[in-house]
């Protein structure tokens, strides 16, 4: 996957796109982050990339040619173009996997009061938040939206079955997890987690993960419970009885 990032600040994203399991979906040759300085295409002798807005208000706003010239560099009009915004609809799964399926898109970044609005039109971007709060640039957004989008590629997680076991992917939020040593400070782990039995934990691990999402996130439990008799696509009962009867434990709990 090729993700162009157009940026007034590009050194910001190395430490992030160079380290861990980014950098090395990079190294591998999985992801190709491009990133692309806004100021390079700017015809101002001082490079200037802002200017004031029309109509007043505060701040400064990103000029269209610039941009325009950043984008034509990346070929923008033959990929889905976003922009972070926080007017954007909230990042959420579907996106994420929607965006995971492409084999490019370019984002761009906003900084001051945000972009000229010709160029979201002239390139129909959609603009994409990361919630109900103002950053002061796209930057630490587009990682935030690069990151999960990568992580859904097969090949950058080392075990692909992570992701689509962990919160929300599920459906559900996450169950406890525990690591050595056994006793810490006098703190325990779970005793199924260490039977062996493993029809026993994960059914543990349902049960904890129905009971979090029920107390924490009722909205997405309500979904869950509303598919709860649905079959899989090959007519197959979704659950067995024993998760079945798990299911029905933790729904009539109070
Ligand atoms: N004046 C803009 C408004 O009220 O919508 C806010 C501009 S913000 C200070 C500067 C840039 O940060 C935006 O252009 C955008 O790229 C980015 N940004 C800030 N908050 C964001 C959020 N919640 N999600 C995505 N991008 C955000």
């Amino acid at each position: 996957m090729k993700i162009d990032v157009l940026t007034l600040f590009p050194e910001m994203f190395t430490p992030v796109t160079e380290e861990s399991m980014l950098g090395r979906a990079v190294d591998k040759g999985i992801l190709d982050i491009g990133l692309t300085d806004i100021r390079d295409y700017s015809r101002d002798k001082h490079n200037k990339a802002d200017d004031y807005p029309f109509g007043g208000g505060g701040g400064m706003v990103m000029m269209p040619d610039p941009l325009f010239g950043a984008l034509q560099s990346v070929d923008a009009k033959a990929k889905k173009v976003i922009y972070m915004s926080p007017r954007g609809k909230i990042l959420d799964e579907e996106k994420i996997r929607e965006l995971a399926q492409m084999n490019s898109f370019v984002i761009i970044c906003g900084h001051y009061e945000g972009v000229d609005q010709r160029v979201l039109d002239y390139w129909d971007a959609e603009e994409i938040s990361i919630g109900d709060y103002v950053l002061t640039g796209g930057e630490l957004p587009a990682m935030v939206l690069i990151d999960s989008v990568a992580r859904l590629i097969p090949g950058v997680l080392g075990n692909e079955d992570s992701a689509l076991n962990e919160s929300v992917y599920s459906g559900l939020l996450e169950y406890p997890q525990y690591t050595q040593p056994r006793e810490y400070e006098g703190l325990e782990v779970p005793e199924v987690l260490l039977s062996g039995n493993h029809q026993k934990i994960a059914l543990w691990k349902l049960e904890q993960s129905l009971r979090l999402t029920k107390e924490r996130r009722p909205e997405l439990y309500e979904e869950f419970i509303s598919h709860r008799n649905d079959k899989n696509e090959d007519g197959t009962k979704r659950f067995s009885k024993a998760e079945r009867a798990v299911i029905d434990k933790v729904a009539e709990e109070a």
